[in-house]
């Protein structure tokens, strides 16, 4: 996914260059390029009581996985990368134990989820409750249609048997996934201690993929997925050494500007909340010898040497 990602963007690259010089040529030389918004791989999407899903809005690459897995649904719809990636954590943790991790609950589209609140709200309206108290009280264990991120494909419920509790943390299954889950691009999405931030109850059986760098960089944080896009949105971006690449770091940028250029993009994901993730792969060096050519051009420098210090950049740690 990284080299198609990398090979897309140089022969994207190549041809924008092409062009721009074209323009060049043609009398308008600051021809510039937008990074690729059909690119948008959609992975980061921040779906909650503030970002909303689309009625409409149906993954386009859904893949039905009940077969391949344990599981006792006769279906089982995850986004491809999340069910390649649910594949890959599943045989992991196979790999080293005997007890079955089941898949109960992947996709479920606005329509199943209407459906499934209002029948909620009926069933406590019968058992003697007004409309508003029956609606309160489904809205604590149910997410309003649009609000769940079951419908973005990305989304798995997990269990020990067929079952949702919260004593799922506590078995193997549950234990193993709370330590190796991020290693496979998977994140657990309703923390106990960030219930306050979500709004949504302690669910340890709720795994959302976001994808690498990304599941490391909330693991390493103690962030939720609402703290991540918080976090870039108000600084912009930040920086990830490669785990596997001890030379190389990601760096993750967020715009709402999709004219602004990037280079070495691995990845680029809309999220939901009107901007862009860019995930960026470069090399240290590279990075440090592109940041001292903007030193030296703006001829600050008072030393001839290149100096950490003026450069103030964290890749020398
Ligand atoms: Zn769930």
């Amino acid at each position: 996914m990284v080299l198609n990602h990398n090979s897309i963007m140089s022969r994207l690259k190549g041809l924008l260059l092409v062009l721009a010089l074209a323009a060049g040529l043609l009398g308008c030389p600051d021809a510039a390029y937008a990074f690729d918004t059909a690119l948008d791989d959609q992975l980061l999407v921040l779906v909650n009581g503030k970002n909303l899903l689309a009625a409409a809005y149906t993954p386009s690459d859904l893949v039905d996985i009940a077969k391949q897995v344990p599981s006792q649904k006769s279906t089982m719809q995850l986004r491809e990368p999340a069910a390649k990636a649910y594949q890959q954590m599943l045989a992991a943790y196979s790999a080293g134990h005997s007890d079955k991790l089941y898949a109960v609950s992947g996709f479920r589209d606005y329509a199943y989820q209407k459906q499934l609140f209002s029948s909620k709200v009926a069933g406590r309206q019968r058992s003697g409750q007004s409309y508003a108290a029956a609606y309160q009280n489904t809205l604590r264990y149910t997410a309003l249609p649009g609000t769940s991120e079951h419908q973005t494909g990305l989304a798995i419920d997990l269990s020990n048997n067929a079952g949702l509790s919260e004593s799922f943390r506590d078995t193997k299954q549950g234990q193993w996934l709370l330590e190796n889950c991020w290693a496979h691009g998977f994140i657990l999405r309703y923390d106990a201690a960030k219930s306050d931030v979500t709004a949504i109850a302690y669910e340890p059986w709720h795994y959302r993929y976001v994808g690498l760098p990304h599941s490391l960089i909330l693991r390493d944080n103690d962030w939720v997925l609402e703290e991540y896009v918080a976090y870039l949105q108000d600084k912009g971006s930040l920086e990830y050494p490669d785990p596997l690449q001890p030379e190389s770091l990601y760096k993750v940028y967020y715009t709402t500007d999709t004219t602004q250029e990037y280079d070495n993009i691995v990845s680029i994901s809309s999220d939901n909340a009107g901007g862009y993730v860019i995930t960026c792969h470069v090399s240290r060096l590279e990075q440090i010898l592109t940041n001292w050519a903007d030193i030296a051009r703006s001829g600050d420098l008072d030393i001839v040497r290149p100096d950490p210090v003026q450069m103030q950049i964290s890749q020398l740690n």
